[in-house]
């Protein structure tokens, strides 16, 4: 797999996957990078992490 780099695109992708966690949905999200299903999602009052179990391809948020 090739890694692009356009993490604009990235951000992009997991901006509503991010959105939803914080509206309380944290389960049954796709990895925006390898499709799957499966994207871990946790969230405290200081930052958000989605991790993917299948490709580990992660994405870290704070939370301002
Ligand atoms: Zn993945």
């Amino acid at each position: 797999m090739q890694d692009t780099g356009s993490d604009i695109d990235a951000l992009d992708a997991y901006e509503d996957i991010l959105q939803e966690v914080l509206a309380g949905r944290s389960e049954g999200h796709r990895c925006p990078n390898c499709g799957e299903e499966g994207l871990d999602c946790r969230a405290d009052e200081a930052k958000v992490r989605l991790e993917c179990r299948k490709c580990g391809r992660f994405f870290e948020g704070l939370l301002a």
